[in-house]
C-alpha cells in the first residue's frame, strides 16, 4: 500500500474542494451570513493543502521550498480570518473596528512578506535553514523538509495562539449567552479554538520543523465542521423553518402559484378565507375568486375586493429565480377592513360636527369648492343661505344648555328633510346652520329658505315634558360659478340674514 501516495492525494483533494467550496459559496450564497469571511478561509486553505501537496510530492529541497513559500502566503492569516468569522458569529450586526483588525493582520502580513526571502536570501528572521530528510515510517516515507525556526517564527506562533485563545474565548461567550443549536455550536467551536491554540504552543518547544505538517488537517476538519453548522444553522434549520412559519402563520392569506396560476400552495389563513375546497394543481379561475380578481392578479395589479363582509387587497408579487426566469407568483390578499374602518370613521369624525351630524365648516368649504372648481358647472347659478335661531339664548337661560343642544339637533334635520341631496348643509358656527344650494337662482332659494322658516315656526320641539317652540331668520345670496368668491357669497348672505334680524327676526331676506 503506497501511504505516500494516499496522503498526497488526500491533500490535494482537500485543496482542490476547499477552493472549490470558496468559489461555491461567492456564486451562490454571498447574501447568507458571515459567508463571505468563511469563502476566504476555504480559499486559503485550499492554497495551503494544495501547495503542501506539491510540496510532499516533489522532490527537490528547491522546488519544497517554493511550495512551502506559497503556503506562507496563506498561513499566517487562517488564525486572524476565523476571529473575523467568530465575531462575525457572535456580533450579528456589528462590525470589527480598524483598530481591531489592524494588530490582527499587520504581523502575519510582516511574515508573509519575511518568508518569502529565507533560503533564498541570507535573510534568516523566520527560518534559519533548510534540510531535506529522508522518509521515515511516522511520514509515510515521504521526503520532509526540516526548518530551522528563527525568532519571528516564535513571535508568530504566539500571535497565533493567543488569535485563537481569543477565537475560543468569543465562541465561550456565545455559548455562555445563547441557547439551543447556536449554544452547542459555540461550545464545540469554543472548544477547536482552545484546542488550537494549546496545539500551537506545542511548537514553542522545539526549535526545528518536523515531520509532517498535521495542523493542515486540523484547520481541514475544524473548516468543515465550521462550514456545516453555518450551513445548519443559517440555511437548514432556522431560516426555512422561519420562513414556513412566516407563511403558515399570517394573517393574511396567502397563495402560491406556479407559472401557469395553478395553486401549489396556501396558507392556514386561506384556508379560513376560502371556505371552500382548494387543492392542490387548481388553476386559479377554479378556486373562490371572482373573475375580475383573477384577471387582475393576472396583469399584476393591486385590487380592492370584498369577501364575507372584509376587505382586502389583493397583492401579487413575480416568483422569480436568480436568472430572472419566472417561477411563479404569491398573492397576498391584506385584510384592510380595520384599517379602512378606522380611516373611514377618523374621516367621518373630521368633515362632521359632532352634536348635529351635519358637515361642519372645513367639509363645507371642501364640497362647495369641490363644486365650483367644476369647470363643467361654470356660470350655473348657485345659492347660499345663512340660518340663525332667533332669541336662542333665551332658550339656554331658560331651560339650560342641554336642552339647547336637543333643538340644535333637531333644527338640522328639519333643514336637512327641507333640501334635496344636491344641497350642503352645515353647521357654521353655534346656532347658525348654512346651505349651499347649487344650480338655484335666488328666487327659488327664497322658496325653500321659506319652507325651512315655516317647517321650524310650525315645529313642536318636544324634549322631556317641556314643548319648546323657535323660530330662524335667513339670509339668502345666489352668485354664478366662477365669478366671485364662495367667502363673498357668503358674506352677502351673511348680511342678508342680519336684515331679517333687524326686521323683527323670523324672516327670510334675499339679496342680490
Ligand atoms: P339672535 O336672535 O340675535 O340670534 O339672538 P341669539 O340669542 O340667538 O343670539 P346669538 O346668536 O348671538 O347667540 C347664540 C347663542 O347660542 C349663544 C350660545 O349660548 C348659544 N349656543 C351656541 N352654540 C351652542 C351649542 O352648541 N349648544 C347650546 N345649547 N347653545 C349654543
Ligand atoms: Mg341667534
Ligand atoms: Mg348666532
Amino acid at each position: 500500500m503506497r501511504f505516500d501516495i494516499i496522503l498526497i492525494g488526500i491533500t490535494f483533494a482537500i485543496g482542490v474542494i476547499s477552493i472549490g467550496i470558496a468559489i461555491a459559496i461567492v456564486t451562490n450564497l454571498r447574501r447568507a451570513h458571515g459567508f463571505w469571511q468563511l469563502a476566504l478561509m476555504f480559499f486559503l486553505e485550499g492554497i495551503y493543502a494544495t501547495a503542501y501537496a506539491l510540496e510532499l510530492a516533489s522532490t527537490s529541497i528547491d522546488a519544497k521550498i517554493l511550495f512551502n513559500h506559497i503556503q506562507y502566503f496563506a498561513i499566517p492569516i487562517l488564525a486572524p480570518f476565523w476571529l473575523l468569522l467568530a465575531m462575525k458569529f457572535g456580533w450579528r450586526d456589528k462590525k470589527p473596528k480598524w483598530w481591531q483588525v489592524v494588530p490582527v493582520f499587520f504581523f502575519p502580513i510582516v511574515v508573509i512578506i519575511s518568508v518569502q526571502f529565507t533560503y533564498y536570501t541570507p535573510f534568516d528572521w523566520y527560518y534559519t535553514f533548510a534540510e531535506l530528510m529522508p522518509g521515515t515510517a511516522s511520514t509515510l516515507f515521504i521526503d520532509v523538509l526540516v526548518l530551522g525556526k528563527g525568532w519571528m517564527y516564535y513571535v508568530q506562533a504566539v500571535h497565533n495562539l493567543l488569535v485563537l485563545a481569543l477565537v475560543g474565548t468569543i465562541y465561550l461567550k456565545i455559548a455562555l449567552k445563547s441557547s439551543g443549536i447556536k449554544r452547542r455550536q459555540s461550545w464545540i467551536l469554543a472548544s477547536f479554538g482552545f484546542t488550537a491554540s494549546l496545539f500551537i504552543s506545542l511548537t514553542l518547544f522545539s526549535d526545528v520543523t518536523f515531520g509532517l505538517d498535521y495542523v493542515l488537517y486540523a484547520i481541514s476538519v475544524i473548516s468543515f465542521v465550521i462550514l456545516y453548522f453555518m450551513f445548519r444553522y443559517e440555511l437548514f434549520v432556522l431560516s426555512p423553518s422561519a420562513h414556513q412559519a412566516t407563511f403558515e402563520k399570517a394573517l393574511d392569506p396567502i397563495l402560491v402559484l406556479d407559472e401557469h396560476y395553478d395553486v401549489i400552495s396556501w396558507n392556514a389563513a386561506f384556508d379560513d378565507f376560502g371556505q371552500d375546497v382548494v387543492h392542490f394543481g387548481m388553476p386559479l379561475s377554479a378556486t373562490f375568486l371572482p373573475e375580475e380578481i383573477v384577471e387582475s392578479v393576472k396583469s399584476n395589479e393591486t385590487v380592492p375586493f370584498e369577501h364575507h363582509e372584509k376587505r382586502y387587497i389583493a397583492e401579487t408579487f413575480p416568483l422569480t429565480a436568480k436568472r430572472g426566469t419566472l417561477n411563479g407568483y404569491i398573492i397576498r390578499f391584506n385584510d384592510m377592513t380595520s384599517y379602512l374602518e378606522r380611516i373611514e370613521k377618523l374621516d367621518y369624525e373630521a368633515s362632521h360636527d359632532g352634536l348635529t351630524d351635519v358637515f361642519n365648516r372645513r367639509a363645507f368649504f371642501a364640497a362647495a369648492a369641490a363644486h365650483l372648481d367644476d369647470a363643467g358647472h361654470r356660470g350655473d347659478d348657485y345659492s347660499v343661505m345663512m340660518i340663525d335661531i332667533d332669541d336662542f339664548k333665551k332658550v339656554n337661560d331658560t331651560h339650560g344648555h342641554p336642552v339647547g343642544d336637543v333643538v340644535l339637533e333637531e333644527l338640522a334635520r328639519i333643514i336637512q328633510t327641507s333640501i334635496d341631496e344636491n344641497s350642503i348643509l352645515a353647521r357654521y358656527g353655534g346656532e347658525e346652520f348654512v346651505v349651499f344650494v347649487r344650480d338655484t337662482r335666488p328666487e327659488d332659494a327664497r322658496l325653500i329658505a321659506e319652507r325651512i322658516r315655516v317647517g321650524v315656526e310650525q315645529a313642536c320641539f318636544l324634549i322631556g315634558d317641556l314643548n319648546i317652540r323657535i323660530t330662524v331668520s335667513i339670509g339668502v345670496k345666489g352668485a354664478k360659478v366662477g365669478s366671485g368668491s364662495l367667502k363673498e357669497t357668503i358674506k352677502g348672505a351673511d348680511e342678508a340674514l342680519y336684515i331679517s334680524k333687524r326686521s323683527n327676526k323670523n324672516v327670510v331676506t334675499t339679496v342680490l
